[in-house]
């Protein structure tokens, strides 16, 4: 995820442009640029605000250009690597969201063609591979769709060349493009934001579709370069509203992001056929794996859940022992650590200090290091020795929802990549796989319910104490739902493994104190429904997360929110949605801060 926006018209572009990155921002940022083919390009680190300044010692003028914020997923956030990004005569120019899986290929091929690559990043060939075609074709638009024919993976993309400066051409493959058309000047963007301050009318391009504007006109084309006839539609959000999708809080638009998410953190990561996953982050260090006898998951607050969801996923499939911390009690310990042992440090902003001070710690005992994070060029994406990105996007609402999705799908990639470099079966590899790529549908179909699920939290707006069990993969789902719920709408949740109860927990249950009980249909369902009906003998009211097909827990329990069935070790993507929407519809009917709640930040750098 990234911010793309390009205008054509009469005004200065600088301005318009700058502006417009602006309104982008809260789609993540790592550093920022523009080029305006009249004059030049310009590209900072960091926010726009640097962008400001360095145009304010090197200004360009121009009435068209291009523009980006970049939030990294191949390079680190350096200005070479800051888009956009050009051919060998910097006569084409490109802002790139999303990621071109078979850059690598063409990077060797362009180069045998005399092609100097400058960044470290897979947006650059679409630059060398634009300008090859079109000294082949002299011809703007057909050299840009035949490119687009054989880029492979995802873009929202917008290219302005030299010789026609005041044209500019947008593309939309699997990543956002929205064209604003207004009276004497067009724009290409990621989202509505940066247009609708200029306009209100406006096209959404979808998959395969090409827009070519200049100030006076816009047309629309399939990747065959024939025409396509789109209507405009009208936008009556706030740009407040279109940073959200429409959504009313960050953390609705986030939940709703997840499907996509999964698709994102596998996207060109997975050999069906052979039941293998490709992790590139981890080719460094490959041979190394086949070696290592311990693996111990560092994490802070969600992200450690997800580790212990990892736990579980690579015990069973790839046979290593594990252990999962949390990051400020590891130091404290005396961990026996050497060089057979990988310290994976999972975590969304790949900052959180606790977790880098038990990556040093470990380091220093000759530990392997590894990183699941979610900023590129982040501080623990640096110093790990390698890791897997999770590409899920920046995000925003400060209780995590995506990004835990995300992580857990990236532990899933990571137990095939190291299970099948040790005694997982073909057979087992593709099914794991195969399950992978069929998560994103069912997920799809767990938020088709979200209203049903809003009427349940409605329904227990008022009470003040509510408990989370699971068992298996769902125990860490029940602390995660419970976190959730108390980071979002300050109630008091309490997460227990089911098998629990009895020790304790159980004393606290009435017809006031209600549970969510995560009982999909896998191998500890029949002890889950043990543990319920314990809790209905003590009359407590129960909200059943199970899967589809399961009628007899409706006797069981007062609400049910079905799952569609999975593989059992994948089930914790689907149970958390519902208590993900849960946590968010019930902190609203109680009118709390969502994205921001009290006393809590998003990344936590201090210990
Ligand atoms: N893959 C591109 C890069 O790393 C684009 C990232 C983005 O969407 O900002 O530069």
């Amino acid at each position: 995820m990234c911010g793309i926006f390009a205008y054509a018209g009469g005004k200065d572009a600088v301005s318009v442009l700058v502006d417009g990155l602006s309104s982008l921002e809260y789609r993540g940022y790592d550093s920022a640029g523009v080029f305006l083919p009249k004059s030049g390009a310009v590209k900072t680190v960091g926010a726009v605000d640097n962008l400001k300044k360095k145009l304010s010692q090197q200004p360009l003028e121009g009435t068209s250009g291009i523009a980006h914020l970049r939030w990294a997923t191949h390079g680190e956030p350096t200005e070479i690597n800051a888009h956009p990004h050009h051919d060998n005569n910097k006569e084409v120019w490109v802002v790139h969201n999303g990621i071109i899986e078979n850059y690598k290929e063409l990077r060797e091929a362009l180069k045998k063609h005399g092609c100097n690559f400058v960044s470290d990043t897979d947006t650059e060939v679409i630059a060398h591979l634009i300008s090859y075609n079109l000294a082949k074709l002299n011809d703007f638009e057909k050299a840009v769709t035949k490119s687009l024919n054989e880029l492979k993976g995802t873009y929202g993309l917008a290219v302005s060349w030299k010789k026609e400066p005041e044209k500019i051409i947008g593309a939309r493959m699997g990543a956002p493009v929205v064209l604003g058309l207004g009276d004497g000047e067009n724009f290409i963007a990621s989202d509505t934001t940066p247009i609708l301050r200029h306009t209100k009318n406006v096209i959404y391009l979808h998959d395969g579709e090409v827009a070519v504007i200049t100030p006076s006109s816009h047309n629309i084309y399939n990747l065959n370069h024939d025409i396509i006839n789109k209507q405009a539609e009208v936008i009556e959000w706030s740009a407040e509203q279109a940073q959200k999708s429409g959504y009313e809080h960050f953390m609705l638009k986030e939940i709703m992001e997840g499907p996509e998410v999964v698709r994102n953190t596998l996207r060109g990561r997975l050999i069906v056929d052979s039941g293998l996953a490709k992790l590139g982050g981890l080719e460094s260090v490959k041979e190394k794996l086949k070696e290592i006898e311990r693996i111990i998951i560092v994490g802070c607050g969600t992200a450690f859940y997800a580790g212990l969801i990892g736990e579980y996923m690579l015990e069973e499939y790839a046979g290593i022992p594990v252990e999962v911390e949390v990051g400020s009690e590891f130091r404290y310990r005396k961990p026996i650590i050497n060089d057979k042992t990988i310290l994976l440090a999972v975590s969304q902003s790949g900052e959180t200090a606790d977790t880098l001070e038990a990556i040093r710690e470990a380091k220093r005992k000759g530990a392997l290091t590894l990183g699941i994070v979610n900023t590129v060029g982040s501080t623990i994406a640096r110093e790990t020795d390698a890791g897997i990105y999770n590409h899920a996007g920046p995000e925003i609402g400060v209780a995590s929802t995506k990004a835990f999705i995300s992580q857990i799908t990236a532990l899933a990639l990571f137990t095939l990549f190291l299970g099948r470099q040790r005694q997982m079966s073909l057979v087992t590899g593709k099914r794991i796989a195969e399950e992978l790529l069929a998560l994103p549908q069912k997920m799809e179909k767990v938020l088709s319910q979200k209203e049903a699920i809003k009427k349940i939290a409605e329904k227990y707006a008022g009470h003040k104490d509510f408990l989370y069990i699971g068992r298996k993969y769902n125990y860490p789902i029940a602390y995660e739902g419970a976190l959730k719920l108390k980071e979002v709408s300050y109630a008091h949740a309490e997460g227990y493994g089911a098998g629990e109860m009895k020790h304790g927990p159980l004393a606290m249950i009435d017809e006031n104190f209600p549970t969510m009980a995560i009982s999909p249909q896998d191998s500890v369902y029949e002890k889950m429904a043990s543990n319920i009906q314990e809790i209905k003998a003590r009359k407590g009211p129960v909200i059943a997360i199970a899967t589809e097909g399961d009628e007899e827990i409706k006797q069981l329990a007062q609400d049910v929110i079905y799952i569609p069935k999975a593989l059992e070790m994948l089930t914790p993507v689907l149970t958390i949605i519902p208590l993900q929407l849960f946590a968010y519809y019930f902190a609203k009917a109680r009118g709390c801060s969502i994205d921001r709640p009290r006393n809590l930040a998003k990344s936590v750098t201090v210990e």
